[in-house]
Order: structure tokens, then C-alpha cells, then sequence
């Protein structure tokens, strides 16, 4: 018996996917003003190592602020944004150091046309990380073999689907060697039939055991793959839980509203 148990925790052991090791971003009364307008209101939010944190939300309540945030394309009007321990939420932090460890995948891939899908994946590895071109290739291509990409190593975007070139930008981020991965609703600009191919490459990630936070309308997805969901309104958390407590029992009533509105 006492063998079986060890067989069987083992395995569960291996096929454990999900938060482990303690927090590794965290987020402290995390403000944001354009003009006179507070769109993020001292948000509070933590994701553990290897967690996949999955955030939705009304159009407009912030999501994306929050991301941009966090990567440093936009700086907070206050609070503090904690990866590894270090505050990264202020100036005079290296803005290339921060991009490299928490990536970001955009909905509109933002791939260089005039560049192959493998020009587009080693361009910051040579010129943020001074890879020398072999190197960097070598990389590359086994960044586009992870997202099943490598037979389009040559390909131009304008030569790609959607959901081809959100793969390549896929690879592009996983070239760095990312701690975090960000994602702003990754398949919502693909045509249907094309968004199973990009979800399917964040769930090999997720198994990897990437710390992912992920904006997005996949609720399948989120079903699936997520350890925690986020739902923000007006730029405030309202509330969080497990995938299956808040898909089935939401407890404030924006939440439920904002569920039967895309459920
Ligand atoms: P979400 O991603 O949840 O749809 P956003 O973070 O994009 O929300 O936007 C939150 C609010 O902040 C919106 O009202 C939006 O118009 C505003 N906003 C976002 N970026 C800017 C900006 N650069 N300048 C002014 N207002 C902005
Ligand atoms: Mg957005």
C-alpha cells in the first residue's frame, strides 16, 4: 500500500501544474490617473510562481492598464509592483531588464513586416541581449519549434494567418527566457478557427510551469487552465477565486452581471 501511495503521489506530483514557490509579482495600492481620470484605484493583486492568473473584466474597467503597467510601458501614479521583491513600479528602473523577465504578448501581435518570423524572434535577442547571430538563431528556432512554427521560419507576417504570427510574437517573448508572461486578450483579434492553435500553445506553457496573467474572453480557457480568476469593474479588483467558485457561484453581483452578459 504504502508503495501504491508513493507511485500515485508521484504522479501527481509530475502532472502538478500551478502555483508553487511563493509570490513572484505583487501588487500594492497600484494607482493609475490619465489626466484627471483615476482609471486604476489601488489595485492589490498577487500571482505566485508557475500561477496562472486569469483577469476579465467590462471593457474599460482597466485590464489593460494594469498589464502595461506592470511591463513598464506605462509607469503607475502610485504604489508599488513587486517582482522577485524589487519594486520595478518606478522610474529609474532598466526598462530592457523588466521587459525581458515579465513578457508581454499583445491581441495585435505587432510583428515587423519587413522581417521574417525568425528576424522578428532573435531582433532582442541580438540587440538587448547581445547574442551574437548563430546564437541567437539557434535560439530562435527552437523558441518557433516550442509554438510549431519552425516550417515558417522564413515567412514574412503578411505570408502568415493571425494566428500563425500571434505564435511567432509568442516565441519572440519566450526568446528573452521570460519569468512572467502577460497576455492582453492574445486570440481576440484571430478568426475563430484559428484561436484553438494559440490557446493550445499557452496551455503547453502553462504546463511548463510559466507564471502567466492573462486577459482574455476564452472562458473555456480559463475553465481549463486557470488557478485563479480576477474580476475587475471601474478599476478595482471585486472580487477573485477559483475558475469553478466564481464561474458557478460569483458573490457580487457585477461579477454575475458581467458573467450572464458573456457566458
Ligand atoms: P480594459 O483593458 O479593461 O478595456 P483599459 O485599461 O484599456 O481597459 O482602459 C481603462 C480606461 O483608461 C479606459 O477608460 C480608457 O479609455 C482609459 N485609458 C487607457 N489608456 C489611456 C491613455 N493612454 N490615455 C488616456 N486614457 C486611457
Ligand atoms: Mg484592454
Amino acid at each position: 500500500l504504502a508503495m501504491t501511495l508513493a507511485t500515485e503521489s508521484k504522479e501527481v506530483e509530475s502532472e502538478k501544474v500551478g502555483p508553487s514557490g511563493g509570490p513572484i509579482l505583487e501588487l500594492s495600492a497600484v494607482a493609475k490617473n490619465f489626466g484627471g481620470v483615476q482609471v486604476l484605484k489601488g489595485v492589490d493583486l498577487r500571482v505566485d510562481k508557475s500561477e496562472l492568473v486569469f483577469l476579465i473584466g467590462p471593457s474599460g474597467s482597466g485590464k489593460s492598464t494594469l498589464l502595461r503597467c506592470c511591463n513598464h510601458l506605462e509607469l503607475p501614479t502610485s504604489g508599488h509592483i513587486l517582482f522577485e521583491g524589487v519594486d520595478i513600479a518606478g522610474r529609474g528602473v532598466n526598462i530592457n531588464t523588466v521587459r525581458q523577465k515579465i513578457g508581454m504578448v499583445f491581441q495585435s501581435f505587432n510583428l515587423y513586416q519587413h522581417m521574417t518570423a525568425l528576424q522578428n524572434v532573435t531582433l532582442a535577442l541580438r540587440k538587448v541581449a547581445g547574442k551574437p547571430r548563430a546564437e541567437a538563431d539557434a535560439i530562435g528556432m527552437a523558441m518557433l519549434d516550442r509554438v510549431e512554427m519552425a516550417h515558417r521560419a522564413g515567412y514574412y507576417p503578411s505570408q502568415l494567418s493571425g494566428g500563425q504570427q500571434q505564435r511567432v510574437a509568442i516565441a519572440r517573448t519566450l526568446a528573452l527566457d521570460p519569468k512572467v508572461v502577460l497576455f492582453d486578450e492574445p486570440t481576440s483579434a484571430l478568426d475563430p478557427e484559428l484561436v484553438d492553435g494559440v490557446l493550445q500553445v499557452m496551455h503547453d506553457l502553462r504546463r511548463s510551469g510559466m507564471t502567466m496573467l492573462v486577459v482574455s474572453h476564452e472562458m473555456r480557457f480559463a475553465r481549463d487552465a486557470a488557478d485563479r480568476v480576477v474580476f475587475m469593474a471601474d478599476g478595482n479588483i471585486v472580487e477573485q477565486g477559483s475558475p469553478d467558485r466564481i464561474f458557478t457561484a460569483p458573490s457580487h453581483p457585477r461579477t454575475k452581471n458581467f458573467l450572464a452578459s458573456v457566458l
